[in-house]
């Protein structure tokens, strides 16, 4: 993905975001216009969300031990082809972060 001083994106395509305005858990799928779209890990509709709305463990921020178990037993999820499972442990990402790193 090009970026551009203007496009620079604190989220990639493939990131796993949690939307606190939508209070909902997503994949990044495009960035532009200062806007991300996210797909829903079980499938379905994908929305919009503002950058400064979505929080990540992947991305910048303080990350603890709890945040690496719960990256880790995503990512088991995903490749075992668990979607409900990494969609639940999304879900806990968005939790805690709200609760540890608020
Ligand atoms: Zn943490």
């Amino acid at each position: 993905m090009p970026l551009t001083p203007e496009q620079s994106s604190e989220f990639a395509p493939g990131d796993l975001v949690w939307d606190t305005a939508a209070c909902r858990a997503g994949e990044v799928m495009d960035h532009r216009w200062s806007r991300y779209q996210l797909r829903p890990l079980g499938g379905g509709t994908e929305w919009y969300a503002r950058g400064e709305d979505l929080v990540s463990h992947a991305g910048p921020g303080p990350q603890c031990g709890e945040c690496r178990h719960i990256r880790t037993s995503y990512h088991n999820a995903r490749r075992a082809g668990d979607t409900e499972g990494a969609a639940r442990w999304i879900t806990e990402m968005g939790v805690h972060l709200r609760a540890a790193h608020a």
